[in-house]
């Protein structure tokens, strides 16, 4: 049975025209960024210092954390929806994580181009939101930055099932395996922020990789050119502290 929980509002309320999947590097990334943050900081008035909203820069610390943070992903075939806007693909229950000592169940994962969170000031080609949600509705969401490299294994068992048609819903043929997607150095920065579409909703958990996943640039091209620019602008960090968490597995 699938989550019954829709949360269709985490992404993509932003959409603007879909640029070209060619020619874009990484300066028209960083410049198409810079525009869309000035224009939409205006739109949504963010700017009160009371505001703990998503995304954000992040930057390194001094000091590490330790949190324990435990996933219990298991490989499963998954529904794929083409929402125009992003692609998202709906998680079986059963497949969770364990923070601090709380279970929180994954309930779908979407994609962003580019990036949403920036790590000093840059920002990368792709993110993956894996958003989960613990019995008493808490969310948390699991961001994996991707570099362009390698193909990426996981991406490619689902990629060419993707719906072509927006509003279209498939099963992926393969099964697909998230832990694969994670990157092997656990190390991730932690705040407290917001969902990045409307409502915009605070409280949300965030837990961002700092060590990116390669995927290809053909498959960075694919979801943009579906996608095209989904990625809601920088926020300020106002009063927040940013932890940087080592050694979560253990
Ligand atoms: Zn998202």
């Amino acid at each position: 049975m699938l989550a019954a929980i829709s949360i269709a509002v985490l992404c993509g309320c932003l959409k603007p025209a879909k640029p070209s999947a060619k020619g874009v590097n990484s300066a028209a990334v960083a410049a198409t960024g810079e525009s869309h943050t000035k224009a939409e900081n205006c739109k949504m008035a963010y700017c009160n210092e009371q505001y703990r909203q998503s995304p954000i820069n992040l930057e390194p610390t001094d000091s590490l954390s330790r949190h324990a943070l435990v996933f219990q992903y298991v490989p499963s075939h998954e529904i794929i929806e083409n929402l125009g806007h992003t692609v998202k693909l709906h998680y079986k229950q059963g497949n969770r994580l364990s923070f601090d000592g709380i279970d929180y169940d994954l309930v779908q994962f979407h994609f962003h181009t580019p990036s949403e969170h920036r790590l000093q000031g840059t920002p990368f080609p792709m993110e993956l939101h894996l958003v989960h949600q613990s019995t008493d509705s808490a969310y948390l969401v699991v961001g994996v930055l991707f570099v362009e490299g390698r193909e990426n294994e996981v991406l490619s068992r689902f990629i060419r099932d993707i719906p072509r048609a927006e509003g279209g819903r498939k099963t992926s043929k393969n099964v697909v395996d998230l832990n694969s997607a994670l990157p092997k150095n656990k190390r991730f920065y932690l705040y407290a922020g917001s969902l990045t579409t409307p409502p915009f909703t605070e409280g949300v958990r965030w837990i961002v990789f700092k060590e990116p996943t390669e995927c290809a640039a053909a498959q960075i091209n694919a979801f943009r050119e579906i996608e095209g620019f989904n990625a809601r602008a920088l926020q300020a960090l106002n009063q927040r502290i940013v932890e940087v968490v080592e050694s979560p597995q253990k």
